[in-house]
């Protein structure tokens, strides 16, 4: 399930009227420079890369100070950032008001009370958003178990991300809890870690879910480049290893196309689960024999993955196309 909150939105119209500023700026000398910087925040925006669109965003503002869209966008980073005091009193020191910097001051008020009544007092490397109430108790399970699963990752990847994960409790009846993995859209990761309240009941559940979809996080962070969904739901089952030892499944071996687009646009159970199946021996044989730093080679698989194609990354880390790690499969048929 993914909910679109308004705050999406209103990236989306910051992003698109940046672009005007850049038009503007080509009779300036320096438009090259400024431009680039432009285009840099734009990028790291889009794959909300909050850090990194701060950095470009100060450049420019050094450039053009005065500039109200540039500062709007400067607002609603410090909010995406969850860095809420900041947001208000910057845009309180502001000489003009928008509606935008309205529904951020009122936004970020609410949520500064939100988290002062949860009562909570270290949220680790985790921001969180609640959708109405939740239980401070499994709020603080919650990010218990996100914090050992964080220190595992990093530790595994040996990569620590430079942003703050945004985590989202939401409020739902339809989550029941029952049954595996092609179910758990309940919970997601779409640049926020997203998954209903009541997961939290289920001792037996949470664990594995909070592992898997902070494996997305942590992908999310190493790289701008859109990972095949084989290698990105591969490794958060390999992590979560929750369907470890399930038998092959009857049906045809998907093929590559299959393993790459969107898992979700298949509405048959059978299939779904087939393509969960393959994606985790795909990364199972492409870790194998890889040596005790093999997730720090795929690491660097995502990372290389802005500028090589997929099967020129996977050969420079690991000797291995995506074919190889079907072959097994395609033989034994
Ligand atoms: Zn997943």
């Amino acid at each position: 399930m993914k909910k679109v909150l308004g705050l999406i939105v209103l990236g989306v119209l910051l992003i698109a009227s940046l672009h005007v500023t850049r038009h503007f700026l080509q009779q300036k000398k320096e438009a090259e420079t400024f431009n680039r910087y432009v285009d840099e925040f734009n990028a790291c925006s889009e794959a909300r890369h909050w850090k990194c669109a701060e950095t470009h965003l100060d450049f420019l503002l050094k450039e053009l100070p005065n500039d109200t869209n540039l500062q709007m966008h400067y607002a609603g980073i410090l909010f995406e950032q969850g860095r809420y005091e900041e947001c208000i009193s910057y845009i309180e020191s502001r000489t003009f008001r928008s509606a935008d910097f309205e529904f951020l001051v009122e936004k970020s008020k609410l949520l500064i009370r939100e988290r002062d009544e949860l009562g909570i007092k270290d949220f680790g490397h985790f921001r969180l958003e609640l959708d109405g109430y939740a239980d401070p108790i499994e709020v603080q399970e919650a990010l218990s178990v996100l914090e050992i699963a964080y220190d595992s990752l990093s530790n595994l990847f040996q990569f620590y991300p430079e942003n703050t994960i945004l985590v989202v409790m939401y409020q739902s009846k339809d989550f029941q809890g029952v049954g595996d993995h092609p179910d758990w859209v309940g919970a997601v990761y779409d640049g926020k870690l997203r998954f209903p309240a009541n997961l939290m009941q289920y001792r037996e559940l949470y664990r594995p879910i909070l592992f898997h979809e902070l494996t997305h996080a942590f992908v999310h962070q190493m790289t701008r480049a859109k990972v095949p969904l084989w290698l990105n739901e591969g490794i958060a089952q390999v992590i979560d290893g929750s369907r470890n030892g399930r038998p092959q499944p009857s049906g045809p071996v998907p093929s590559l196309e299959d393993l790459t687009e969107s898992f979700t646009k298949h509405s048959d159970r059978a299939t779904v689960e087939r393509l969960y199946w393959y994606s985790q021996k795909m990364v199972e044989t492409l870790l194998s024999d890889a040596g005790d730093d093999r997730f720090v080679k795929l690491r660097n698989v995502f990372v290389d993955l802005q500028k090589s194609s997929v099967d020129e990354a996977l050969m420079r880390h690991f000797c291995k196309k995506q074919g190889d790690l079907l072959y097994n499969f395609v033989e034994r048929k």
